[in-house]
């Protein structure tokens, strides 16, 4: 795949993805809704792949399968950008809709569609889980 760029919304901080996404999906955990009003469009990458320009601030907390899970976003604009999984060892989500061309990576799956609000818009033609489906393996390359 060719190099992906994305940034926050005020622009402090720039990234870009030189490797390819391992899975691409939506979430509708009540911690995304916290964080993005709705649910997040996520891809998973190799965290090596994962170049950032400028400071980010974080948030940890406890996911329901008990891992901790670190948000990283723009101190300036709060932008949610990045996270990562204790339980995901080498690998980090990216919000797909802060690429520069966020049609660059679809989405195949609906996770923690039991959580998604009565109103919301669910892809019936992806793949849908009602909670976390089985962890995703870090690709052989990652450490
Ligand atoms: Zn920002
Ligand atoms: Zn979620």
């Amino acid at each position: 795949m060719q190099e992906l760029t994305g940034s926050c919304l005020c622009g402090n901080l720039r990234y870009r993805l030189t490797g390819e996404p391992v899975v691409s999906r939506i979430c509708w955990c009540r911690d995304c809704q916290h964080i993005s009003g709705n649910g997040t469009v996520n891809a998973i990458f190799p965290t090596s792949s994962i170049h950032i320009e400028g400071t980010l601030s974080e948030y940890a907390s406890v996911a329901d399968s008990g891992n901790s899970v670190r948000r990283r976003f723009c101190p300036h604009c709060g932008c949610h950008l990045f996270a990562e999984n204790t339980g995901r060892p080498g690998l980090s989500v990216v919000r797909i809709g802060t690429l520069d061309d966020p049609s660059a990576i679809v989405p195949t799956a609906n996770i923690w569609s039991s959580s998604a609000a009565s109103w919301a818009c669910l892809n019936l033609a992806l793949q849908q889980y009602d909670k976390q489906p089985q962890q995703v393996q870090p690709p052989p390359s990652a450490a």
